[in-house]
């Protein structure tokens, strides 16, 4: 969908469709780089990060393999629980394996946080993370990311992947959603 359709429920775009594409084209250029002769897994989360790694995977011109988690740190508004919960787990065993978590955002930090650890926990030879977006909370947090996409302003976002009570993943853009939709 694009912002013709969306209309006054996005105040402001903040990455349009052809930067998005023209980023992961970067970052996917570093990370062939970073991991020659190294085995990748990636691993997305579900649903947000699901557009980025769609579109991240065909961009990388190496053979990868892909899992994926869902998990919940948000309940339908705005803002973030604290508390993670493992909705549907990884198929595999991750013991020795060099792991990419794709993420569609990092805003207070405590999903990639608790999620970094879980999967090192699990065995992982090595754990980084790509993040499309990053907010200027996530200064706050000590969690270590290695690829991020975009910086953004503290505000909540919708569109490729982000939701809001569901609605708006299918944007083809990331924007600010209006105030009026939820206040
Ligand atoms: P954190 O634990 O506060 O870093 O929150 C990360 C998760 O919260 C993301 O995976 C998103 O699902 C959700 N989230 C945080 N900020 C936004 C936003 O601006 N729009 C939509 N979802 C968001």
């Amino acid at each position: 969908m694009d912002l013709s359709t969306a209309g006054a429920d996005i105040d402001r775009v903040i990455v349009t469709a052809p930067e998005i594409q023209a980023r992961l084209k970067e970052i996917a250029a570093a990370i062939e780089g970073d991991y020659v002769d190294r085995d990748l897994l990636v691993i997305g989360i579900l649903k947000g990060a699901v557009m980025t790694m769609a579109d991240l995977v065909r961009a990388l011109n190496r053979h990868v393999e892909m899992d994926w988690m869902a998990v919940s740190s948000y309940g339908s508004g705005t803002k973030s629980s604290g508390v993670v919960r493992i909705l549907k787990d990884l198929d595999r065993d991750i013991t020795g394996r060099h792991v990419l978590i794709v993420e569609d955002i990092l805003d207070t930090g405590l999903t990639l946080a608790w999620l970094k650890s879980n999967l090192q926990s699990r065995g992982a030879k090595s754990v980084e993370i790509f993040t499309m977006l990053r907010k200027p909370d996530a200064a706050k947090v000590e969690v270590d990311v290695k690829y991020v996409g975009f910086d953004i302003p503290n505000e909540f976002v919708v569109g490729y992947g982000l939701d809001y009570g569901e609605k708006y993943r299918n944007l083809d853009f990331i924007g600010i959603l209006a105030k009026g939709v939820y206040s």
